[in-house]
């Protein structure tokens, strides 16, 4: 409230009163992808991840073949993509935060045993995923970030390293010099200021994240999400990922829910654990997921996060299974995919459900 004068904060007023409303008349346009059973009877194991963990699902589908525990094989799934310079969204080669200085954030959860672990804005080591775990097995907290992470890695071994690759690098350099023409950074070669107001008009911020979910050959139930968070971030900011509830949720009994996309929205929403809550209540994978999209456009009520028809201007998505096996997937917007794998040769993206189809530009 007191970063708003107060023609800002009617204005706002206004339009949060006008945006339930619109939140309510504006229909979704839900599109089912339908939601894939398990074999009648018993449970199937299976490991989901979002779509950028192809691998990272037939990794973990692979190691739950041959009888790991689910949290072995999500957490080597997702070391693959942490590994990986090529995706900007995950570990080494992750976008840094506004300063150049890349901070990952991860929760693993293990469903047999009801434990979690989590680190947040931890620099300088690649795999947050195993830092979490260890938080979990070797501490009685459940979240260490910054530079207590740090300290709490480095205790345990892990080696430091820069994390930023010179094509991160470039990309958040790019960001920087085309943030105003009022500033001291030039613009990039061959780019004048109207380039420059393109590029702000039409500017998205990048998003993306692993999450991996696993039921094994027991019935036990894990997940891991890890991610290097929101690109250009303010440092230290903390998003969904590794907050159990938020970015990822798992219940032995019930099944398990990752997400990536928005992460305040999942911290305001606590999505993941409502999500298996929802399936708790019957409600398989995919409806679980599409009510949790449903839940954040209806608290999504501020008008700077909503275009002209009160939906949101960003994404969200969900992956989730339950105790039998049964996986689906759902994201506010139209196109998503989501990694499955139910063993070897069996590994494919399928189409996530959505509320919104995608204008098409
Ligand atoms: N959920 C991640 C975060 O907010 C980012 C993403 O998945 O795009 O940190």
């Amino acid at each position: 409230m007191d970063v708003l004068d107060r023609r800002d904060f009617l204005k706002t007023a206004a339009s949060v009163g006008a945006g339930s409303l619109l939140a309510r008349a504006v229909p979704f346009e839900t599109a089912y992808a339908g939601t894939v059973h398990a074999k009648a009877g018993g449970f199937t194991p299976v490991a989901v991840s979002s779509s950028n963990g192809l691998h990272a699902a037939e990794r973990a589908m692979e190691m739950i073949d041959s009888g790991a525990d689910a949290l072995d094989a999500v957490i080597a799934g997702v070391n693959i993509v942490e590994d990986d310079p090529q995706d900007h969204t995950v570990g080494y080669g992750g976008l840094p935060n506004e300063d150049g200085v890349v901070e990952l954030d991860a929760c693993v959860m293990h469903g047999p045993t009801g434990r979690g672990g989590g680190v947040a804005a931890l620099r300088n080591i690649r795999n947050p995923s195993k830092v979490a775990r260890l938080v979990m097995e070797r501490t009685d907290h459940v979240l260490i970030v910054g530079e207590g992470a740090l300290r709490f890695a480095r205790a345990h071994g892990f080696r430091e390293e820069n994390l930023l690759t010179d094509e991160a690098r470039e990309e958040w350099l790019r960001w920087k010099e085309t943030m105003s023409t009022q500033d001291d950074w030039l613009p990039p070669h061959g780019m004048d200021e109207k380039d420059i107001g393109a590029v702000l008009e039409k500017r998205e911020r990048s998003t993306g994240t692993i999450t991996c979910l696993g039921l094994d050959r027991k019935g036990g139930i894990s997940g891991c999400t890890t991610t290097s968070g929101l690109a250009f971030k303010i440092p230290g900011r903390v998003g969904d990922s590794p907050i159990p509830g938020a970015g990822l949720y798992v219940d032995n009994a019930v099944g398990a829910a990752g997400s990536t996309g928005r992460g305040e929205a999942n911290l305001l929403a606590c999505s993941c654990a409502i999500i298996v809550e929802h399936m708790r209540n019957g409600a398989s994978p995919e409806e679980a997921c599409l009510r949790a999209c449903r839940r954040i456009v209806e608290r999504t009520v501020e008008r700077r996060l909503r275009d002209d028809e009160g939906r949101p201007l960003f994404n969200v998505r969900f992956y989730a299974i339950n105790a039998k096996g049964e996986h689906g997937s759902a994201s506010i917007w139209s196109g998503g995919t989501y990694a499955v794998s139910e063993g070897k040769g069996k590994t494919r993206l399928l189409d996530s459900a959505y509320l919104y189809r995608r204008p098409t530009k």
